[in-house]
């Protein structure tokens, strides 16, 4: 459904993404994990078209989205195909940015409304649904502040997905979020994974990722260094940077007694 190929990215001297490629099927969980530094949100920003790449492509469905090698100039094909595809995919970060002076409601309508063109009446339906899908449902009237981080970063989920995407993007959605709170994000988003929504989601929930993702990615300096499913992922890793990675999280574990999920 999405497909980077060969995609690199410099931030001035500094080579971020190194011949990425990526293939991610419809209704594929693929849970992107690596040490901090190493490319995962600067390629999924890139799969957003966030950021501009130095050379390679993106494809949806099969039709080049982004190709950069037109003259030597980094161009998006099409303006109108660039935004036709970033409504196709929707994107959560690791802070939730509602707008502060929005109630949870107009938080979730103001893009249909405003961008797809939805009428108020339907987009407030559909807003509705939504908060009930993520739990959230007595919340319509609340203000942003007035809520825990997770129950924000549940709105923010709801809001993405009341653009209707067909990919979600998740990048460290729980990394902000006090412990107690994680699980409340995770379930709204292996409640998506089950319905079967196409997900590509930078973790350091390992626990999550073996037991939702599809596939597993391993990024290191820039690179994907190995991809399999969750049980070879950990059971087997391939790459010797893998097993430095997976040591390193066992031994954070270890110290910490145990509340790191793995
Ligand atoms: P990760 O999400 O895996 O922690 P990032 O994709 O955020 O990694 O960053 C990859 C590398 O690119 C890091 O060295 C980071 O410092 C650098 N980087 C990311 N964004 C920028 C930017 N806008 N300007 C300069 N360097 C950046
Ligand atoms: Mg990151």
């Amino acid at each position: 459904m999405i497909r980077l190929e060969r995609v690199n990215k410099y931030f001035g001297s500094l080579h971020a993404l190194k011949d990425v490629s990526l293939d991610v099927a419809k209704g594929e969980v693929v849970s992107v994990v690596g040490p901090s530094g190493s490319g995962k949100s600067t390629m999924l920003r890139c799969m957003n078209l966030l950021e501009t790449m130095d050379s390679g492509t993106i494809c949806f469905d099969d039709a080049p989205v982004y190709s950069s090698l037109q003259d030597g100039v980094r161009r998006a094909d099409k303006d109108r195909s660039i935004e036709a595809f970033r409504a196709k995919v929707g994107m959560v970060f690791q802070s939730f940015n509602l707008f502060a002076h929005l109630s949870v409601l107009d938080n979730i309508t103001v893009a249909p409304i405003h961008v797809r063109g939805v009428s108020s009446s339907d987009a407030t339906h559909d807003a509705h649904v939504l908060l009930e899908k993520v739990g959230l449902q007595a919340k319509a009237h609340a203000w942003p502040h007035q809520l825990s981080g997770g129950q924000q970063q549940r709105v923010a989920i709801a809001r993405a997905l009341a653009m209707r995407p067909q990919v979600m993007l998740f990048d460290e959605v729980t990394s902000a979020l006090d412990p107690e709170l994680v699980g409340e994000v995770l379930r709204v988003m292996r409640t998506l994974a089950d319905e079967g929504m196409t997900m590509v989601v930078v973790t350091h929930e390992m626990g999550f990722a073996r037991e939702v993702s599809d596939r597993i990615v391993f990024m290191a300096d820039g690179r994907i260094v190995e991809e399999g499913s969750p049980a070879a992922f950990f059971e087997a890793p391939q790459q010797a940077r893998t097993r430095d990675f997976l040591r390193s999280l066992w031994e954070r574990n270890r110290q910490l007694g145990g509340a790191v999920s793995l």
